[in-house]
């Protein structure tokens, strides 16, 4: 493993669970035999909800003109950082709608305000805006990027990814950046020097050979840039969203399942996140069992998720506990997965 498309698909349907676990925890240990699991602490904030995309498993946009759509002064996010930091987090992950009212000015004197005022790791504007960014003002996706860059963006996030093959972006995303251009955006990002994640929702009307495809895309990408830190999947979240209401909720086999085959084919990206937020903590905890060797972020918010009736909430203290009653040694980690020393101050507070 991995081996051809089509062997790694019946393993994926047809391995008895455990043993897909077994392989999985195999390539997980080999790639981190310390028993560590990291995790991060860090705020989500979705600077606007305005947006004109239009994807059918949103339940958090709002149309331009909607009442209750918002978007922060430079002040709220501010004001946010600050929360953040006095609860221990070190990075904020920062994603929007794509709103056509804002200038690109606001965004590059948002990353200099940022930098300037509150200080902090900025993850932040998916492939899907940056390509919206692109378009909208007209510019070229690696002179956005430079430019983010150069105004305080640290990294990017793996947002908006969802399942990357064309007949299933074409059914959900139409007017979001398709599957090539996605992933033609993180291979800028990464030639620009700029890590990134990357992501997978399914659930979404995709097969499950175009889950293996989205996974052979992505291994592809990475054995050219080596810019992906880490792959981080969950199941759609149906409830309140525009179109997609309908699809039932896919259960916690099918999610350890495809934790596990994306441990096995994607044996070149560094580290795999348990999606504790949508799946629960306890389905988390086996996860780690599963090929995961992360726990993702304590979010101080979240926005997106909970819009669907989805929101699991925990603290440092009870990640912690998880941690260990999973058998691993609990570290909290920065965006680069460095471990943050116990006595760095980052850890005297807890959220
Ligand atoms: S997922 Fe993002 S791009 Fe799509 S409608 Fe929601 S906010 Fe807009």
């Amino acid at each position: 493993m991995p081996g051809a498309m089509s062997d790694i698909l019946d393993f994926y349907t047809d391995a008895p669970l455990l043993e897909l676990g077994a392989e999985a925890d195999r390539v997980r240990r080999e790639k981190h035999p310390d028993d560590v699991v990291t995790f991060i602490v860090d705020r989500n904030i979705n600077y606007t909800n305005v947006c004109v995309a239009d994807c059918g498993f949103c339940a958090f946009y709002r149309r331009p003109k909607h009442p209750q759509g918002y978007t922060l002064s430079y002040e709220q996010i501010g004001q946010k950082i600050e929360e953040t930091k006095a609860l221990g987090g070190v990075q904020i992950l920062m994603q929007g709608g794509h709103n056509p009212y804002i200038k690109f000015e606001w965004y590059l004197n948002l990353l200099r305000y940022i930098k300037e005022h509150h200080p902090i790791h900025i993850h932040g504007f998916s492939p899907s805006e940056i390509d919206f960014f692109a378009k909208l003002y007209r510019m070229d996706a690696r002179t956005v990027i430079r430019e983010l860059q150069a105004a305080g963006l640290d990294s990017v996030p793996g947002g908006g990814g969802e399942i990357l093959v064309q007949r299933v972006r074409d059914l959900v995303a139409k007017k979001k950046a398709g599957a090539d251009r996605w992933l033609e955006i993180m291979e800028i990002a990464h030639q620009e020097g700029m890590k990134t994640t990357v992501t997978m929702m399914y659930g979404i009307g995709e097969t499950l050979a175009e889950r293996i495809e989205h996974l052979e895309r992505v291994r592809e990408v990475q054995s050219r840039t080596g810019g992906f830190t880490a792959f981080i999947c969950w199941p759609l979240q149906p409830e309140n969203t525009p179109t997609m209401s309908h699809q039932p909720k896919t259960d916690a086999v099918e999610y350890l399942r495809t934790v596990a085959i994306a441990r096995i084919v994607l044996d070149n990206v560094p580290n795999l996140q348990a999606s504790w937020v949508t799946m629960g903590l306890k389905i988390g905890q086996v996860a780690l069992r599963f090929g995961c060797n992360d726990f993702g972020s304590l979010m101080i918010e979240e926005n997106v998720v909970s819009a669907a009736n989805t929101t699991h909430r925990t603290t440092i203290g009870e990640l912690d506990r998880l941690i260990r009653d999973a058998g691993f040694r609990p570290a909290r980690r920065r965006q680069d997965y460095s471990i943050i020393p116990a006595d760095h101050p980052a850890t005297a507070s807890a959220a």
